[in-house]
């Protein structure tokens, strides 16, 4: 449930990203504590959260993961605007490709 914490260090109440180049921290939320780490890796870490989601999407096809697509499509593009870290990934992205 929270394999998330396989990338990030809760040390007191701040979350720190675990990438090296990567120095995101948020101030651990009283609600749904994880949900916004989730959504910082899927906007500056794809590869991660790509990793991150895997044992999860056998169980999420179960289900129904095709009505819930578009949406979890949509509610991306807002929270990437939320946070501008565009520069930041493409800086990570350069890292990756040298
Ligand atoms: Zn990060």
């Amino acid at each position: 449930m929270s394999s998330v914490w396989n990338y990030f260090t809760l040390s007191g109440r701040v979350a720190y990203c675990k990438d090296k180049n990567c120095k995101y921290s948020k101030d651990h939320p009283h609600q749904a504590p994880t949900t916004t780490l989730i959504y910082h890796l899927k906007c500056n870490h794809p590869e991660l959260y790509a990793q991150f989601k895997k044992p999860k999407k056998d169980e999420a096809n179960k289900d129904s993961e095709q009505p819930t697509l578009k949406r979890a499509f949509a509610s991306t593009s807002q929270i990437c605007d939320e946070q501008p870290s565009i520069m930041h990934s493409l800086g990570l992205k350069g890292i990756l490709l040298s």
